[in-house]
């Protein structure tokens, strides 16, 4: 039987006969990082798709207003937590983009940070998503 190792964890598997073209093993967190870069690459690659989201999770706020106001309310730490790392994320953020602190995933960006050095990460195909990331410097030519 064939070995390959799980685009996850990187450990090797086996593939089932009935998904000849598997990236990753069995395990509930590997399939759980597959199913997320699934719908990372199709809200970002299939209109309909992102839309129909955006709009079911509207209408999940609507019919659940209080949720996320009583769940930080439950959960002080989690709130501390997501408190700090959203500093740090904007602390990250170009200048162009800290005017606004916390994109809308509906809004383009004013201005895109062009200049730096970026890790550039394959989503698609599927046969090269998750294997491949490079560091690219993008800079002026002089
Ligand atoms: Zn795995």
């Amino acid at each position: 039987m064939e070995k390959r190792w799980c685009n996850a964890c990187g450990e090797s598997f086996e593939p089932r006969p009935q998904t000849p073209r598997q990236l990753y093993c069995a395990k509930a967190e590997c399939q759980q990082s597959r199913k997320r870069l699934w719908q990372k690459t199709k809200r970002k690659t299939d209109d309909d798709y992102h839309e129909n989201q955006a709009q079911a999770q509207s209408s999940w706020r609507r019919d659940h207003p209080d949720y996320w106001r009583r769940y930080r309310e439950s959960h002080p730490e989690y709130t501390a937590a997501n408190r700090q790392q959203q500093k740090q994320r904007n602390a990250r953020r170009s200048p162009a983009l800290h005017a606004s602190p916390i994109a809308n995933s509906d809004a383009s960006p004013q201005a895109l940070p062009v200049l730096g050095i970026f890790k550039l990460i394959a989503i698609a195909p599927a046969t090269l998503a998750g294997q491949h990331e490079w560091i690219v410097k993008i800079s002026l030519a002089p």
